[in-house]
């Protein structure tokens, strides 16, 4: 497809002049002239309050590009993959003003409304209405307002290795409801786009409003000039990465505190995710935590797992994999106690991924007692409490499932704060080296 797509557009689009002048087809008219975005377009943008209890006194979110003139927010659609469609549309495989036909795509389960979603500030990184668009919305989109859900909630079964395993030496049993004979978890799952409320995101991280417009101006190269010439608009639609959740059970027993709810917030590592590396510990906790979810629902409970996209800390793979060969390579090879440092060398900070907004996202499903948390994280941990859901017992990731190269990062986050029943490792113990090298 990425191939096709520039080589179908090279023989349908004319020859640049070598003028500087646009290259044009008549299907889709290209503009000549760049459209500015620090004024407002005027007329017909439906104005929105954050926070207002009524969907439709709140208002819309509309981040389109169709008709500029109704946009109430400061980016686009479809976070990271907004660049793609810019691209789709450069190569001619889209027309810039398709909008979405939303036949049968409404949620397999309805989310809320819940008392956290008109708590001022509770709520200020996705939109709680954003599944519901078509349904809350309805007049606005028959009135032509281009409005497009940044929630999706629909069903799937989930196979993984590990779960089949745990089936097979008995740790988990098939009951054809929450888990099938063949090994397949059965999931309520949804994607959630960022929706990031400016003032509130201000708010999280002690700073001004006017400070964060300007700092995310800059640091983004002047991406989104709006952010600092239109201070009316107080939504932003970032270009990053969201969050996918799977719930095991009724996703309405969610917000029962009565119901136990076994839940991990886990942040992405494609490595270990996805790829198996063993250097750290991602992808066993995840795959325990699915297995502790199964179980809490077939306890009569519910699970949920929140998986954000927030790959290596936040700071990426290429920072990831710098730090790796830092680590492996320093004198004395990669030990606990400078696992910290070698971060902080390449990236400046130990860790970019701030937990602050990740509770939103529990708060948007009507979450207030999580009886199981399976994390180990002081950080995640103290971002919930924090944000005034109750959490009872912290499960950690059994020894046996801690890769022999993983040793290094779990000695490292035990000895910074992360929780452990066990015993938190001495200076010595964090000065030995436990991770491989590089060529063995
Ligand atoms: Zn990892």
């Amino acid at each position: 497809m990425s191939l096709d797509a520039p080589a179908k557009a090279s023989t349908s689009s004319t020859t640049p002049s070598g003028t500087g002048s646009v290259p044009s087809s008549p299907s889709s008219p290209s503009p000549r002239h760049i459209r500015l975005t620090s004024h407002s377009g005027g007329f017909g943008a439906l104005p929105m309050v954050w926070g207002l209890p009524n969907p439709t006194e709140r208002g819309p979110v509309i981040g389109t590009t169709t008709t500029r003139a109704h946009r109430n927010v400061i980016g686009t659609h479809s976070g990271s993959y907004s660049v793609y469609r810019a691209l789709a549309v450069a190569a001619k495989a889209l027309d810039p003003q398709h909008k979405a036909d939303l036949t049968n795509t409404s949620p397999t389960d309805t989310i809320g409304p819940y008392p956290q979603w008109l708590e001022p500030g509770k709520i200020v990184s996705l939109d709680p209405w954003g599944a519901d668009v078509a349904s809350v919305f309805a007049n606005e989109l028959a009135a032509g307002y281009d409005i497009r859900p940044t929630i999706a909630v629909t069903k799937a079964h989930v196979i993984l290795p590990e779960v089949i395993d745990a089936l097979q030496k008995g740790r988990l049993k098939a009951d054809g409801k929450f888990l099938t004979a063949n090994g397949a978890a059965v999931v309520t799952k949804a994607a959630i786009e960022p929706v990031w409320w400016l003032p509130g995101v201000a708010k999280r991280f002690g700073t001004t409003e006017a400070e964060l417009r300007r700092v995310l101006f800059e640091e983004t190269g002047g991406m989104y000039p709006e952010l600092v010439t239109r201070t009316d608009l107080e939504v932003f639609l970032p270009p990053i990465g969201g969050q996918t959740i799977y719930i095991f059970g009724n996703p309405r027993d969610l917000a029962n505190p009565e119901v136990e709810l076994t839940a991990r917030v886990h942040d992405e590592c494609n490595g270990s995710d996805v790829f198996g590396s063993d250097i750290c510990t991602c992808r066993p906790y995840l795959t325990h935590a699915i297995e502790e979810c199964i179980q809490g629902a077939q306890r009569g409970g519910v699970g949920l797992v929140a998986y954000s996209r927030k790959e290596g800390r936040a700071l990426g793979e290429v920072t990831k994999f710098l730090v790796y060969n830092a680590r492996k390579r320093q004198v004395g090879g990669d030990t606990a106690d400078q696992y910290f440092a070698r971060t902080e060398c390449v990236a400046g900070v130990q860790d970019m991924r701030f937990q602050e907004l990740m509770p939103d996202v529990l708060h948007w499903l009507g979450i207030r007692k999580i009886h199981r948390l399976v994390s180990m994280s002081n950080m995640k941990y103290d971002a919930i409490t924090g944000s005034g859901i109750e959490i009872g017992t912290r499960v950690n990731i059994p020894d046996e499932l801690i890769p022999a190269d993983a040793r290094v990062e779990m000695d490292a986050k035990v000895a910074a704060g992360y929780f452990t029943p066990g015993v938190v490792p001495d200076a010595d113990e964090l000065r030995k080296a436990k991770g491989r090298g590089l060529e063995t």
